[in-house]
């Protein structure tokens, strides 16, 4: 999978991409990180990549004609990609979403700065992504998390693929919780199921630690869940 950042701070990068799990996976030919700054296609002696916004009010704004020309450039050299915009006012990224961009052979992520990006920008991408809640300085952090998210369900990049289909969200629930050694740790045991060498009942186990942790911390999702008969039976406490 090749993914395309468009970034006025290539450098900041290095941390996410020439490191553990995801530079393991670039070695491995999985995936391949191109960085491309919209400065250099700017075409004024000061290399102007924002300008003050039209209405007045505070801040700068992310010039469309750097950006725009960087995104065609990409695309010129490389071949067509899925264009994302990073933005606050952008759709939710999720886990289904992950999946969905896992599929993408060529993911080009747009970053913003300063006020934002010149909305005519939004007319050249696919689609509008945020990573949450909240305002960041910069669309390169939300990038690294696409990256991270995405890269981790390609094939051939955690060395367990059963890892990452087990996880919270994967199946709309949040993942149970999860123990090691000692199995004794400043008094706190780890729970007898886990210790019983009994395959059916671990599953149990974990099935309801599962659905508890999903009704209990997210709501919204647990709604959402087609609960089976013994999901049902094990949550209303009746003994298999
Ligand atoms: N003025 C914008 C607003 O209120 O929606 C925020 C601009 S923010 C300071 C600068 C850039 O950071 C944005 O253009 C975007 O690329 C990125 N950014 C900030 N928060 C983000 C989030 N939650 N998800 C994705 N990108 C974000």
């Amino acid at each position: 999978m090749i993914f395309e950042v468009v970034t006025l701070f290539p450098e900041m990068f290095s941390s996410v991409t020439g490191a553990s799990i995801i530079g393991k996976a670039q070695e491995k030919g999985a995936l391949q990180v191109y960085l491309t700054d919209p400065r250099s296609f700017t075409t004024d002696k000061h290399h102007s990549v924002d300008d003050t916004p039209y209405g007045g009010g505070a801040g700068m704004v992310m010039r469309p004609d750097p950006l725009v020309a960087a995104i065609e450039a990409i695309e010129l050299a490389r071949g067509p990609a899925h264009k994302i915009l990073l933005t606050p006012t952008g759709a939710s990224l999720t886990q289904p979403t992950v999946l969905r961009l896992a599929k993408v052979p060529r993911l080009m992520l747009v970053c913003g700065r300063y006020e934002g990006m010149d909305e005519r920008v939004r007319g050249f991408c696919d689609e509008e992504l945020s990573i949450g809640d909240y305002v960041l300085t910069g669309g390169e952090l939300a990038a690294m998390v696409v990256i991270d998210a995405v890269a981790r369900r390609l094939p051939g990049v955690l060395g367990n693929a059963d890892s990452a289909v087990d996880e919270s969200f994967e199946a709309g629930l949040l993942e149970h919780p999860q123990y090691t050694r000692p199995a004794l740790f400043r008094g706190a045991a780890v729970p007898e199921a886990l210790l019983s060498g009994n395959h059916a009942r671990i599953r149990r186990w974990r099935r309801l630690q599962s659905l508890e942790r999903t009704r209990d911390r997210r709501p919204d999702l647990f709604a959402q869940l087609a609960l089976t008969a013994e999901d049902r039976a094990m949550l209303d406490g009746e003994e298999p």
